[in-house]
């Protein structure tokens, strides 16, 4: 299958599954994760329309993002490091993996020297899993209450990896109890809910009837990859 039937496959799925909570297709931010995909195949997926891309990796993006038109919007969605802060502020219209102190400290005081605002998520490890990271649930609040003298980030929403399990059914649970604290989080001056980032391409129809309205999918637009 081609990147763009692959596409428009996810779309309609997409759209059933916000249907089925309730909501449209266009109350869903798909981002289409390009990590590993060279330009040649993005550009097949924004010439069907796709304007969201997702990177992990700092170099990975910024070594893309001259090779694309500029009107793509590009988030990372990767774990990110402080020393490398630097390439992205201003160029990543969205973070998701915001989860220590050190990081947030360095978008902020950059963000400062740029005169610019910079949108993140809060990553949480939902899972309890040593392999990934994130804040732990009950971290929440006061990491919250931490940033708040960090007045050129803006905390946008949650986003967390489901555990990979084979029926992903059995990630329901996780994405519930996502939702539970993105609507339990008060708004305040520098901190709104409005992006809850979950689902992938293995789970992302039960995510969105558990209240996601941001996914990130790659190998089901880009077919798998292949790790050299
Ligand atoms: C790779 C990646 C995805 C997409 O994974 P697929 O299973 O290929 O859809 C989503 N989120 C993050 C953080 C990733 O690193």
């Amino acid at each position: 299958m081609s990147v763009t039937e692959n596409l428009a496959t996810v779309n309609e799925l997409i759209r059933e599954s916000a249907e089925k909570s309730g909501r449209k297709r266009e109350d869903i931010t798909l981002v289409a994760v390009s990590k590993t995909v060279d330009t040649a195949r993005i550009q097949e997926a924004v010439d069907a329309g796709q304007t969201v891309l997702g990177e992990n990796r700092v170099q990975e993006m910024v070594a893309k993002i001259p090779e694309l038109p500029h009107f793509v919007q590009w988030h990372l969605i990767g774990r990110l490091q402080k020393n490398k802060v630097k390439y992205i502020i201003k160029k990543s219209e969205l973070i998701h993996s915001l989860c220590s102190f050190d990081v947030a400290k360095e978008i902020d005081r950059l963000s400062k020297k740029e005169s610019v605002i910079t949108p993140c998520l809060l990553q949480i490890n939902i899972g309890h899993e040593a392999s990934k990271q994130g804040l732990e649930m009950d971290e929440v609040d006061d990491f919250i209450e931490t940033l708040a003298e960090l007045d050129s980030i803006y905390i946008k929403g949650l986003m967390a990896i489901a555990p990979q399990v084979e029926d992903p059914e059995d990630a329901r649970s996780y994405f519930r109890e996502m939702k539970d604290k993105f609507d339990s989080i008060k708004e305040r001056k520098n901190v709104c809910m409005k992006y809850l980032s979950m689902g992938m391409s293995h789970d992302f129809q039960v995510a969105i009837e558990e209240g996601a309205n941001v996914v990130r999918i790659g190998s089901k637009i880009f077919g798998e990859r292949i790790y050299l």
